[in-house]
């Protein structure tokens, strides 16, 4: 036996570390465990506004001072410069038909632009995660958690009173005791194998695998795709999460301050199959050559890594919590990297972690508690799935397409204002999960997208009864002036909508003004960032 822990964190991802250094600020002694070594590759990198704003609650609550600069690209770049991100202003998506130039019309019919942030300053960023995941590990140890890098975990045995982990570490014997053990090991992860859990499923969802790395000179797509002849776009498009849509899947490109871009293709199976996506960079290779406008983009692209294929992609574990035991939301499910919804999953589960040791340690209602949270995790991830699963539906439709998008644009924009107001209680549970009008019409509005295009396509009537009813739904939390035509799919960060949005967000027009000065989002004077 090595020492008895009261808490044990599986695997040092950015939310192992993250929750390492919460419990020692909560007077917990802790136990990071990890198989391999950093700093090492991750995928999972493009932030967005609602997981930074989470990510700065959960830094000021537990006084984590030195992770708040990377909250916002500005103050990551000034304090933390040997650290690499990307600057993302906005959500970018192209649609694109096989074996022809992507060509913009003046409708903007096939392109999408959500901003995220009205400036550079306090934009949102892409992670770095080679570099942002060793810098949290290094803060859970300044912040004196234990780490066992190297560490091969192979039993799980409740004790009654604690928890036993065992197997090798360097190749010797290990052995460690704890009270309770929270697994960040990832979908399909430690506990999930050693306590045979299951895959249960999600309802609806295409089945879908990824193929992916990290390139070197990749071009910038914004100048290729440019309508010469029109406005300038809310953002440039490359300083975004850009996303290549296609039927049947779509490609993201995510570029970094170090030269770097992450890009990669998520398929559904029929895609990989033709594609044979298991070889590898042959695939991604002939994926390109059926998308010439994408092609051109990695014309000089040069792969830095091998690329990684996942096979299936998404995971629902049937069960997430024990009594001595908690599935983080990451390791508890995946979905899909579109819409980023990844890191805000995993944060939310790691701030409802955090409150749960802060009240419920050392009471008898901790399991309860660890249940109660893996449901709304569950909730969560449900919702998530149920949208990203319309949107696969309707990747041949993107008219259709962006309209869903709404569901998640609106109601991520107004959680985090709601969150920025003070006011959480208004945005229940990530897509409003838990909102009883919100939650239900959005899976109502996505069965609906899902059975129309299985149906042999959405037209005529009940598409139009299908748009009308997204836009609906998302009214009530619209606080971003989105579906508004005239926008014709480019969408800027305005004061002014949240400021109509006022009474949305059971505030006044002086608290949103004030919340506004609060983030700086209005550039000071003199300033061009
Ligand atoms: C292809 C793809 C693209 C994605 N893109 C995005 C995106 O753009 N935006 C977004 O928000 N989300 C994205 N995600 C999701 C994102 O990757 C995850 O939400 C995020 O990585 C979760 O972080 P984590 O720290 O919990 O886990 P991870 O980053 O997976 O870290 C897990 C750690 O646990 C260690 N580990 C694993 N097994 C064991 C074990 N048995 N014992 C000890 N240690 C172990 C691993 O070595 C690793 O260090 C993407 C996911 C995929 C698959």
């Amino acid at each position: 036996v090595i020492a008895d822990f009261e808490v044990a964190i599986v695997g040092s991802g950015f939310a192992g570390s993250l929750l390492a250094s919460i419990s020692r600020r909560l007077g917990r002694s802790v136990a990071l465990l990890e198989r391999g070594t950093h700093p090492r590759f991750a995928i999972g990198e493009s932030s967005s506004p609602l997981a930074n704003v989470l990510l700065e609650e959960i830094s000021r609550r537990y006084g984590l001072d030195s992770i708040l600069p990377l909250t916002k690209w500005g103050s990551w770049r000034r304090e933390r410069p040997e650290l690499a991100c990307g600057l993302k202003r906005g959500f970018s998506f192209f649609r694109h038909e096989q074996g022809r130039e992507f060509a913009a019309d003046p409708e903007r019919t096939y392109q999408l632009l959500v901003a995220a942030s009205p400036r550079d300053e306090i934009a949102d960023t892409h992670w770095y995660r080679a570099d942002f995941d060793q810098f949290l590990m290094l803060e859970a140890l300044r912040a004196g958690a234990e780490y066992f890098d190297r560490t091969l975990l192979e039993r799980f045995r409740d004790e009654g009173d604690g928890v036993r982990l065992e197997g090798t570490r360097k190749g010797a014997p290990f052995s460690l005791r704890a009270r309770i053990v929270i697994d960040a090991s990832g979908p399909r992860g430690f506990l999930s194998q050693t306590l045979g859990i299951d895959d249960a499923g999600f309802q609806d969802f295409p089945a879908t695998q990824a193929l992916f790395s990290h390139f070197q000179d990749v071009r910038r797509v914004g100048p290729a795709i440019a309508d010469r002849s029109g406005p300038e776009p809310p953002y440039p498009v490359d300083d975004a999460a850009l996303h290549h849509v296609f039927d049947g899947g779509w490609i993201w490109v995510l570029r970094f301050s170090n030269g770097l871009t992450s890009a990669g293709c998520a398929v559904e199976d029929w895609l990989a199959a033709q594609l044979r996506l298991e070889e590898g960079e042959p695939a991604w290779r002939r994926l390109l050559d059926r998308l010439p406008t994408v092609r051109a983009q990695f014309e000089d692209a040069v792969a830095v890594r091998p690329f990684e294929f996942t096979g299936r992609l998404a995971y629902r574990a049937r069960r997430a919590s024990g009594a001595r035991w908690a599935l983080l939301p990451s390791a508890a499910s995946f979905v899909d990297p579109l819409l980023s919804t990844g890191i805000p999953l995993t944060l939310l589960g790691v701030g409802r972690m955090a409150l749960c040791l802060e009240e419920s340690w050392g009471s008898d209602g901790l399991s309860a508690r660890l249940a109660h949270d893996a449901e709304s995790a569950r909730r969560e991830a449900d919702a998530s799935a149920k949208l990203i699963a319309a949107l696969y539906a309707s990747f041949g439709d993107f008219p259709l397409f962006a309209s869903l998008t709404m569901l998640y644009f609106a109601a991520a924009s107004f959680a985090e204002a709601a969150r920025r107001l003070g006011r959480p209680e208004l945005a229940p549970g990530f897509l409003l999960s838990s909102d009883p009008i919100f939650a239900p019409r959005l899976f109502r509005c996505c069965d609906e997208a899902i059975a129309l295009v299985r149906a042999g396509g959405a037209s005529g009537p009940n598409r139009r009864r299908l748009l009308d009813e997204i836009a609906k739904t998302v009214a009530p939390v619209n606080v971003a002036g989105l579906l508004r035509e005239e926008r014709r799919n480019w969408y800027p960060v305005e004061a002014e909508d949240l400021i109509a949005g006022a009474g949305k967000l059971r505030s006044s027009r002086e608290e949103i003004e004030a919340m506004l000065e609060k983030v700086a989002f209005r550039a000071p004077a003199g300033s061009t960032v």
